[in-house]
Parts: structure tokens; C-alpha cells; sequence
């Protein structure tokens, strides 16, 4: 037998979502459960993957099934395609597995033809309403299947109204709306070379073609990589007859849920329209009435829906969200489906809904997208002036919560401004780490540069500051603190405002407003631990962003970058001294001042996670990133080094590295110089000891972590340093401390020989952003210059250093996961690259036993509920 690719609503259920589509599932069982639904078929995502493969084209095979279907559904509704008596007109929708609001095609009335309006329009009496169908088709038809923009018959209505001398479509009578749709041919003949189609079939083919096309239009593409549906997927196509809430007073159309989707209160909520088509209430041409107005207009139908709503909510065990049409008096349903919600309201439903005792706690966890959540947790734009606003500009989504400010150029500016209380928004080409003030005291930060790792994207994303990075279409002039951006030039002092969460940048002033965290906040998070099997840490390098984290639930520090406590006052003078020593000698006179700061913070880090574990990790990064650029700074090095300003150039030069993500970094550091391992080790024992001597209770471990190993060797010369310091410490106090030595997994030989590794790591972290890095060989700081042509290109479906690649890097993880459990079984495996936060990448670390990840401490939350989510559904497998 062939392969089925078209199914009756009668033939399916609410379970053949993959193959129907969302809205064709739920049509199938809106059918079976026997409410009113205008009759149908479904055309499977198979159809649409298939009519990919095969180059765009439907193939004879699915034509035919096609063919077939129509002659069924004309059966069971008694009405024909084109019939002088009884002819069918259907819509004809798209519906993919996940609901895409507005990013796919539609087309209403289809099935029209010159000679079909004539019969509509004496058979119902109503001209008027024929020929406003057969207008709207064409339009429909003309922008969705062909293309032809759709302004160029909304200046053919404006002319009409004109003419006429009235203000709505409404009033435009059945001559002027004949008119019209002749006056739509001839531009859809002037645009396209041909006539419009008569024959409904091919108007279906067409349409039907046009709906698998928009799966991949960009804004359709664009809306599946923030939202992590596969293009793999497809999208179904729903052909289903006409219910018409346009033939006069007694008809109408409206949208509705069944809770607010703003605040998740209970209760129905929408809008309705008379004498109109789905379109007009969502498209906004009219005011539509409250549906609660519906009641006096319709009683009995208002009737017969709530009872439906009440059904379907029942039913789904979730609010819904329904579209339907009141054709003379009767109700019918065309869609319902779980709704969209905010943030807020997500919460209080899935509360609401155990309390009620519809759904259990395990479901509630299931029923949170943890993406979500971070709107709950930074300040977010005012969604009315947003649905005004048009972005100037779009570039990566790097830390998310919404920024409005004055544009300022330089850290120090940044700085300066908000300390006298301006709010600012930081642009820069690329930040430094020198910048860290300025961009601790921007409301937002944007990059022309750098990816979703990059050092602006990572400190901001610690500090839950707005940041969006790598935006190349800015033409950048820093000199003259100005750049050009869309056509328009904005200087210092000029508004911007930024979305982190969605990358969009915004001219002027959009106002936002504070993240408030209700109630139920808790309560779904103390469910998503009861569930989870993930430990979730946190990446913090000082005590402020530590707490924070721990008080959104972070169970100890995964990363603790100690690069990063070397940003601000002195130290990074200190930083630079130890960095442009000529000898030992001055190394250790450099070391010896940045001890106390080191031991201090490491101090704070201890007493902010109160006895729960602390990963510190030795000096990473290229030494060249710390090194001073500007001339003042040089001057004042040398001078604190006793050398001459040429012997420092000297000295920077040689640090110039062609490739310094692969350079002089890592533990290649502590191997050049093991005095500045011997310095770290001793801060983090030193502190240790005198924290557990205040807080006997608490059971204080240091995990000392070894950065970017490859070679067993590496980290067993390294390790003696810091055994040898530690002991003699620990010995030196007379105390007892126990204390770790690991590595990070980041470069593709340390996880292809993890059982040699395992002999001398006590853990491994996989530091997934280097470990992406070269294992693609790409940098994480341009791979944004290209990313764009690889998602244009289907290579990638989206940045392997926001959602890790499962397939290459994720099979490197599962395998030293298994190669250094076999050699020592107590060996504890974390994540702290920052996909520890991105909840697929959650689930992947889940499935290879990782014991724990580690985020960003504004991401905690959402690696707590997608750990949980993650755990239920393998509980469930
Ligand atoms: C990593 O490489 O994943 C990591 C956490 O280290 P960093 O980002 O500091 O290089
Ligand atoms: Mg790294």
C-alpha cells in the first residue's frame, strides 16, 4: 500500500500531533468528542517534508491522496468544489507540531470563481457577502500564493472608500465590493502575466504549496531558532470547509481563552466581531467587542461555547485558546489549542490547575517552557509601547531582560553617567575586561562584535545586564562616539533601547518595567527539585553575583573564573605587574600583592555558599587580553615596575599572540609559570581553612580545577604544584582539610583519552564553549560573523554555543563521561560551559549521567526546571 500522507478530521486524535500538526491533532479530536467543527482533512507534515526532499514540488503520489480527499470531504458535507448548486468553499491553514502564531500562511473563501459567487450570492441572498468573500479570497490568494504584495489592493479598497466617501469596509455595498474584486483581477493579471485561477483544484494546490513554502519564509525560520523547533519537523496543512461569519448581523467571529493569558486569571477572555472574517479580528481593521458582549448578541451560541470551552479545558487539562464562528445563529469551532502565555501566567495556571485538581505537580513542572522564566527574573519592556515599537536593528540575544538609556561609548563614560544618575546603554565594538564598571553600571550593553560567548556576553549574562552582541550591521566610528546603524547616525548621548531576550534594538525610548516574581514562583520550583536528578551550580566569580545565585537556588559554584576577580581598583595594576615581570623574582613581588585579594574573595565565595561546594579555577585566559592599551596606563606600569615605557611595549608586544584562543592559556600558564599556581592554591586553602575554623559545621571542600588540559601530563605536572603548596599548608595549620584536584574537559584530546585523564582528576567540568570551539575549529568570538549564512544555508539551525551540537561535541562529553567513570567511579562530572543553562542542553546532560550543571546565577532557575523536566520524561520512558 502506499504511504498515507492525508487523514479525515474523523481519522485522527489529539496523540497524532507529530504527524498532524497542532491544530490538525486537535481538530481530529474536537471531532471525536463531537463538538461542532466544520468538516475536513489534514495533509501530514510527511507531505510537507517530502514535498521538500523532492525539490518544492508535491508530488503525483500526494496529488492523488489529495484528489481523493476532496471527493471524501464532499461526500460527508454534501457540497462540491465549483457547483452550480451546493458548492464548497474551504480555508485552507497551516499547523505545525508546535504552535507558530502568525508565522505560517492562511487562506479563507477559497474555491471561488466568477460564476461560484453568482450562485453564493443568489443561493444566500446576499450578494454583499458573496462578493466580500470572492474580494477577500483574491486578495489572500494573490499575497499568499503568488506574492503580490498585499498593499497594493489595500490602496484599491482605500481608493474604493474614497470614492464612495465612507470610512469602513463595511460600508461598502455589494456593487462597490464586485467592483473591487474585478479591480483585484486585473492587478493580479497586471503583477502575475496570467488570470486569476478559476479552477479550484489548482487554487488548492496552489494554496496547499504555498503553506509548505511558508515553512521556510524567515519569519518562520527566525521564530524557530528562538524557540528550538527542529526545520525538520514540517508544518501539516488544514483543509477544512467554510463556516462564514460575514453573511450578516446574525453572524460573527471571535477568539477566545479560556484563563488570561496576561495574568492566568480564570475566567473566559476575548474579543469578538459581527459580520467579520478571523482575519478582521486579528488583524485589528475593526474594534472588536469584549466577549462577554457576545452574550447579548447571541445568547444561545454564547451558550453552547462556554459549555465547549469548559469541554476542551476540561479535556486538554490546560487553558485554551479557541477560534470560532457564529454562521446564523450556530457555532462552530475552528481551533483550539493549549494557549500562549506569559511568563506570570504560566505559573499561576499550572498552580492553579493542581489545586483545582485537574493535573498532579510532575505535570505542573512539564507544563513550564523554563525559557520562560527568565522574563520573571530581569526588567522587560512595557508590552504596549513594544507592539508599537519597529527594531532598527537585530543581532545576537547574549543576556536577556530589556535596556533603555543613552548611548555612551566608553566604560569610564558609563560609569560617570550613571553615577550622576543617568541610565545608559553601553556600545561598544567588542568589550575588554577593563570595561567591567562601565558595563556594571549600563542598563545595557551592545557589541558590534563577539558571539553568545563572548566576554561581553558572558560577564553580562553573570551580572543580568541586558546585553546584545554582534550586531556587524553597525557602522561603527569610535573615535567621533558615533555610529550609523538602518540609515541613521546616533550619537553620545542619544536613546536607545535593547531586548536582550529577543536580540531586537530599538530607536529612542521604550519604558520598561521591573521584574516582579509572584508567589507561585516558589512553589513550581520547590516541585522541579523534588523532581530533578541534576545537582545546578552556578558560574559566579565574586560574593554579589554567588548570593544572588544562591538565592535562586544554586546548590555551589560550578566555574569561579579568577581572571574575572582581577577587573577592578588595583588589582588589575597588580594583574599587569605579575603579567609583565621579566624574572621569577618580580612574578612572586607581584603575586605577593595579589594574594590577600585572591585569599579575600575566595573568603566571601565560601561564606556566601555557606559550606556548599566552591569550583575555583586557575588562570585562564591569553595574557595579551589583560595587558594595558592606552598610554597613561603603560606609563604607570612601568613606573611601578621600574622600567622604561619601550621595555613594556616590549614586553606587550611579545605577549601579541596570532591565535590567542589556542595560545599561551589554560594550564599552559601554570606550566610556564608555576608560581601563580602556587599563589592561586595557596589563596584557596588559606581561605578554606579560615572559613571552615569559623564555620565548623559546614563541610568545606576546595575543588581546584585545572583549565584546558589535553595531555594527561599537563595536569600531572600542574598537580604536584598544587598538591605540594596545599599540604604544606593544610599541614602548616595543623588542620583537617580535605580538598580536590580536576580538570576541565575542553579540548577534544582530553575528552578522547578521559581514561588516562581520570588517573589524576578527582572531576572533570566540560567547558563546552571551548570544547564547541575546537571541535568545530571555529572561534567563539566571529563564528557570529558567518552563523547568519549557515542558518540561510540549513548548515546550522542554530549557535552550537548557545545550544550545545549533541551530535559531535555531545558525543566527546558522553565518551569521557564513560571513559573516566570506568577508571575511577567517584569521579563527579559537571558542565559549566554556558550551555549549562539552555534547556535542551540540560536535558543532553541529564541523558549522559552528568552530575550536575552550571549556569550563569540568573539561569539557575531555568537549569532547575529543565533538569526536572528532564528526569520526568526519562522517568516516563
Ligand atoms: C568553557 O570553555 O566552556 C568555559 C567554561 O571556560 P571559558 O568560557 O572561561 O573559556
Ligand atoms: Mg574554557
Amino acid at each position: 500500500m502506499s504511504h498515507k500522507y492525508v487523514y479525515l478530521f474523523s481519522e485522527g486524535n489529539a496523540k497524532m500531533r507529530e504527524l498532524l500538526g497542532g491544530k490538525g491533532a486537535n481538530l481530529a479530536e474536537m471531532t471525536g468528542l463531537g463538538l461542532p467543527v466544520p468538516q475536513g482533512f489534514t495533509i501530514s507534515t510527511e507531505a510537507c517534508t517530502q514535498y521538500y526532499e523532492d525539490g518544492q514540488k508535491i508530488n503525483d503520489e500526494i496529488q492523488a491522496q489529495i484528489m481523493e480527499y476532496i471527493e471524501k470531504m464532499e461526500a460527508i458535507t454534501g457540497k462540491k468544489f465549483g457547483d452550480k448548486e451546493n458548492p464548497l468553499l474551504v480555508s485552507v491553514r497551516s499547523g505545525a507540531r508546535a504552535s507558530m502564531p502568525g508565522m505560517m500562511d492562511t487562506i479563507l473563501n477559497l474555491g471561488l470563481n466568477e460564476e461560484v459567487v453568482n450562485v453564493i450570492a443568489e443561493k444566500s441572498n446576499n450578494p454583499r457577502w458573496a462578493w466580500d468573500c470572492y474580494r477577500r479570497f483574491i486578495q489572500m490568494y494573490s499575497d499568499v500564493v503568488m506574492e503580490v504584495g498585499k498593499k497594493y489592493f489595500e490602496q484599491l479598497i482605500d481608493a474604493m472608500k474614497e470614492k464612495r466617501g465612507v470610512t469602513q469596509d463595511v460600508e461598502l455595498t455589494a456593487d462597490d465590493l464586485k467592483e473591487l474584486a474585478g479591480q483585484f483581477k486585473a492587478e493580479y493579471k497586471s503583477k502575475i502575466g496570467t488570470d486569476f485561477p478559476t479552477d479550484p483544484k489548482e487554487q488548492l494546490m496552489g494554496a496547499i504549496k504555498a503553506v509548505f513554502r511558508s515553512w521556510d519564509n524567515p519569519r518562520a525560520n527566525v521564530y524557530r531558532r528562538d524557540n528550538d523547533i527542529p526545520y525538520s519537523w514540517g508544518t501539516a496543512v488544514n483543509v477544512q470547509m467554510m463556516a462564514f461569519g460575514n453573511m450578516g448581523d446574525d453572524c460573527g467571529t471571535g477568539v477566545a481563552f479560556t484563563r488570561d493569558p496576561a495574568t492566568g486569571a480564570k475566567g473566559l477572555f476575548g474579543e469578538f466581531l459581527t459580520n467579520a472574517q478571523g482575519e478582521d479580528v486579528v488583524a485589528g481593521v475593526r474594534t472588536p467587542m469584549h466577549i462577554s458582549e457576545m452574550e447579548e448578541k447571541f445568547p444561545e451560541a454564547f451558550k453552547q461555547f462556554k459549555d465547549v470551552c469548559q469541554r476542551l479545558e476540561n479535556h486538554y487539562r490546560d487553558m485554551q485558546d479557541m477560534e470560532f464562528t457564529v454562521e446564523h445563529g450556530k457555532l462552530f469551532m475552528l481551533q483550539t489549542r493549549n494557549g500562549k502565555r506569559t511568563a506570570q501566567a504560566a505559573l499561576k495556571i499550572a498552580c492553579d490547575l493542581v489545586d483545582e485538581g485537574m493535573i498532579t505537580d510532575e505535570e505542573a513542572v512539564l507544563m513550564i517552557d523554563p525559557r520562560n522564566l527568565d522574563t520573571l527574573l530581569h526588567p522587560q519592556f512595557d508590552a504596549k509601547a513594544l507592539k508599537v515599537a519597529t527594531p532598527v536593528g537585530k543581532a545576537l540575544p547574549a543576556s536577556p531582560g530589556a535596556a533603555c538609556g543613552k548611548i555612551v561609548f566608553t566604560a569610564e563614560d558609563a560609569k560617570a553617567w550613571g553615577a550622576r544618575g543617568e541610565k545608559v546603554v553601553l556600545v561598544r565594538l567588542e568589550t575588554s575586561p577593563e570595561d567591567i564598571e562601565g558595563m556594571k553600571a549600563a542598563q545595557g550593553i551592545l557589541t558590534v562584535r563577539g558571539g553568545m560567548t563572548s566576554h561581553a556576553a558572558v560577564v553580562a549574562r553573570g551580572m543580568g545586564t541586558c546585553c546584545v552582541s554582534g550586531c556587524t550591521a553597525i557602522n561603527m566610528d569610535e573615535e567621533n562616539k558615533q555610529f550609523t546603524l538602518s540609515g541613521k547616525t546616533y550619537h553620545e548621548g542619544d536613546y536607545l533601547s535593547l531586548d536582550g531576550s529577543t536580540g531586537n534594538i530599538y530607536d529612542g525610548i521604550i519604558p520598561t518595567v521591573d521584574a516582579s516574581i509572584a508567589g507561585e514562583f516558589g512553589r513550581i520550583m520547590g516541585w522541579a527539585d523534588k523532581y530533578r536528578k541534576l545537582g545546578v551550580r552556578t558560574n559566579a566569580d565574586t560574593p554579589r553575583d554567588a548570593k544572588k545565585a544562591a538565592e535562586l537556588g544554586a546548590e555551589g559554584i560550578g566555574l569561579c573564573r579568577t581572571e574575572h576577580m582581577f577587573f577592578e581598583g588595583d588589582r588589575i595594576d597588580y594583574f599587569r605587574q605579575m603579567i609583565c615581570s621579566s624574572t621569577v623574582e618580580e612574578r612572586e613581588k607581584a603575586l605577593d600583592k595579589i594574594i590577600p585579594f585572591q585569599q579575600g574573595d575566595f573568603e566571601k565565595l565560601y561564606e556566601a555558599l555557606e559550606g556548599k561546594p566552591v569550583t575555583i579555577r586557575f588562570l585562564d585566559p591569553p595574557l595579551h587580553e589583560f595587558v594595558p592599551t592606552e598610554e597613561a596606563d603603560i606609563k604607570k606600569l612601568a613606573d611601578a615596575q621600574g622600567k622604561s615605557v619601550e621595555d613594556i611595549k616590549a614586553i606587550i608586544a611579545s605577549l601579541h599572540e596570532a591565535n590567542p584562543m589556542m595560545g599561551h592559556r589554560g594550564c599552559r600558564l601554570a606550566v610556564t609559570y608555576p608560581e601563580i599556581a602556587k599563589m592561586q592554591t595557596t589563596a584557596v586553602i588559606r581561605a578554606a581553612i579560615n572559613v571552615k575554623k569559623a564555620h565548623a559545621d559546614w563541610n568545606i571542600v576546595p575543588e581546584i580545577m585545572i583549565p584546558l588540559v589535553g595531555d594527561v601530563k599537563e595536569l600531572k605536572y600542574v598537580k604536584k604544584t598544587v598538591v605540594e603548596t596545599a599540604d604544606a599548608e593544610i599541614a602548616a595549620a595543623g588542620i583537617d582539610l580535605k580538598y580536590e584536584v580536576g580538570t576541565m574537559i575542553e579540548i577534544p584530546r582530553a575528552a578522547l583519552t578521559a581514561d588516562e585523564i581520570a588517573k589524576e582528576a578527582e572531576f572533570f567540568c566540560f567547558g563546552t564553549n571551548d570544547l564547541t570551539q575546537m571541535t568545530y575549529g571555529f572561534s567563539r568570538d566571529d563564528a557570529g560573523k558567518f552563523l547568519d549564512a549557515y542558518y540561510d544555508a540549513k548548515i546550522f539551525e542554530n549557535d552550537p554555543f548557545a545550544k550545545l551540537d549533541q551530535v559531535g561535541v555531545g558525543k566527546l562529553m558522553e565518551m569521557a563521561v564513560k571513559l573516566g567513570k570506568g577508571v575511577r567511579k567517584d569521579l563527579h562530572c559537571g558542565i559549566c560551559g554556558e550551555h549549562g543553562g539552555d534547556p535542551s542542553s540540560v536535558e543532553f546532560c541529564h541523558k549522559i549521567g552528568l552530575d550536575y550543571v552550571s549556569c550563569s546565577p540568573f539561569r539557575v532557575p531555568i537549569a532547575r526546571l529543565a533538569a526536572a523536566q528532564a528526569a520526568i520524561k526519562d522517568s516516563r520512558n
